[in-house]
């Protein structure tokens, strides 16, 4: 980023030079606005920093004069005052000074720089995926240009139809609609999109494009879920700045909702063997009895307890034990229906809530269980567990007086030998 310096105290250009420069900007400092005047023609600078008067009038003067430039209209120019007063700024804004500051309110004028410099790379690292409705072939490709310059990836489509089934099968971004489509008005594409099922497209942010201007149009498509409206013909920076606000607001959604995800996915599953942790078989265990009482089903539980685990840890040591526990935990899985759930209660003990199943079922499914646990051989080592079911009675509803049951089996099932099954009805 090149930044032009005008001052004329030398110590004054230095000191900005050198606030600039520590933002990685490169700086031309010049004494007096015909110095300017050139430098300009020589070089593209994407700020200006200028006192005012320099010598009367001459700062307004040469602002308005380079905000003539075609490619200076957008650019920031700040200007340094020695003194605040409102018809100052007045003057100063109407000759195309973005922002003004005390010369003396460096941190003012550094935070705006700061701000400046994120927002800046903030744009130039777009990365978005925008789908793009228009059926103006030639308004499409200069607006893409724009768009993929910028670097956005852009999928534009000449009708609703096309442009919808894309939304319904790939993720955007953001939806960029002309309002006046060949075959569907924008405004059915746009009462679609919030009425989708899922939540993440329904959310989707959409910009309406149109050469319209009339409010009740607009009122219209406010009322039907856009978030922005972009008369035409488009001014390219408006529409990136736009464009920029609502796509980086999704995407930081996204990602906070990536988060939360993730965050409740932690919370409910244990870290070591990625099952389900206790927190969540107390929490489902209830809603699954209650289910299975309404519709009359069976339910089983299953507690399943190592063998001699303390053992292996002492003579293997923890990590070895870590890897058994992980083994026996992939094993329990893989041997009953997805929709079971399998959790670690506690350190060598793991629950199976079987669904759907009945008594005799689910000891078949213990036993095969105890012995593909007994086959495994984590590590070299010979591992076994013992086993205790229990199965729901008709009337009850409580998940402690269940566990307790199938609780109660396990120790029967260490007393009479481990490495067995033992059932309570
Ligand atoms: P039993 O056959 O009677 O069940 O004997 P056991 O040794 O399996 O039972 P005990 O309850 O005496 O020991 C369980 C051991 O499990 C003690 C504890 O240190 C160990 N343990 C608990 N959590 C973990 C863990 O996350 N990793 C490892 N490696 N060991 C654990
Ligand atoms: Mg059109
Ligand atoms: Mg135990
Ligand atoms: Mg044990």
């Amino acid at each position: 980023m090149n930044a032009l310096i005008i001052d004329s105290s030398s110590s004054y250009r230095q000191m900005l030079a050198k606030l600039l420069e520590s933002y990685s900007i490169t700086t031309v400092a010049v004494n007096t606005v015909d110095d300017a005047a050139p430098a300009i023609q020589h070089q593209h600078f994407d700020i200006i920093c200028i006192t005012i008067n320099l010598t009367g009038n001459d700062s307004l003067d040469f602002c308005r004069e380079v905000r003539q430039h075609h490619s200076y209209k957008h650019i920031p120019i700040i200007m340094l005052t020695p003194a605040k007063e409102a018809e100052t700024n007045k003057l100063a804004l109407e000759a195309g000074v973005t922002d003004l500051f005390h010369k003396q309110d460096f941190s003012g004028f550094q935070l705006y720089i700061e701000n400046m410099v994120e927002r800046l790379n903030a744009e130039n690292s777009n990365s978005g995926q925008i789908l793009y409705i228009e059926d103006s072939a030639s308004t499409a490709f200069l607006v893409t240009s724009t768009l993929e310059d910028n670097g956005y990836h852009v999928d534009h489509f000449l009708t609703a139809e096309e442009g919808m089934e894309a939304f319904n099968n790939n993720y955007y971004d953001l939806l960029l609609t002309d309002v006046v489509l060949t075959d569907l008005s924008g405004l059915v594409v746009v009462r679609a999109v919030r009425d989708s099922v899922s939540e993440d497209k329904k959310s989707t942010p959409i910009i309406a494009i149109s050469s319209f201007n009339d409010n009740a149009r607009k009122l219209e498509l406010f009322s039907a879920g856009i978030n922005d409206y972009v008369t035409k013909p488009v001014m390219n920076e408006e529409l990136l700045a736009r464009i920029g606000n609502l796509v980086q607001s999704r995407q930081l959604l996204t990602s906070l909702n990536n988060k939360q995800e993730q965050l409740e996915r932690l919370a409910l599953t244990d870290q070591l063997t990625s099952l389900y942790n206790r927190h969540y078989l107390m929490d489902m265990a209830p809603k699954r009895i209650q289910q299975a009482q309404r519709q009359k089903q069976f339910l089983c539980l299953m507690v399943i307890d190592i063998d001699f685990f303390k053992v292996i840890n002492d003579t293997h040591g923890h990590s070895v034990g870590d890897t058994v526990l992980q083994a026996v935990a992939a094993q329990l899985v893989s041997g009953v229906r997805w929709e079971d759930i399998v959790a670690r209660f506690g350190g060598e003990e793991f629950v199976v809530l079987l669904d759907h199943c009945s008594f005799q079922d689910a000891i078949n499914i213990a036993e095969d269980l105890r012995q593909s646990i007994e086959k495994l051989k984590p590590a070299g080592i010979d591992v076994s567990a013992s086993f205790g079911l229990a199965t729901l009675k008709e009337d009850e509803n409580d998940f402690a007086s269940l566990f307790s049951r199938a609780d109660e089996a396990v120790y029967e099932a260490k007393e009479s030998g481990r490495n067995c099954v033992v059932f309570k009805q």
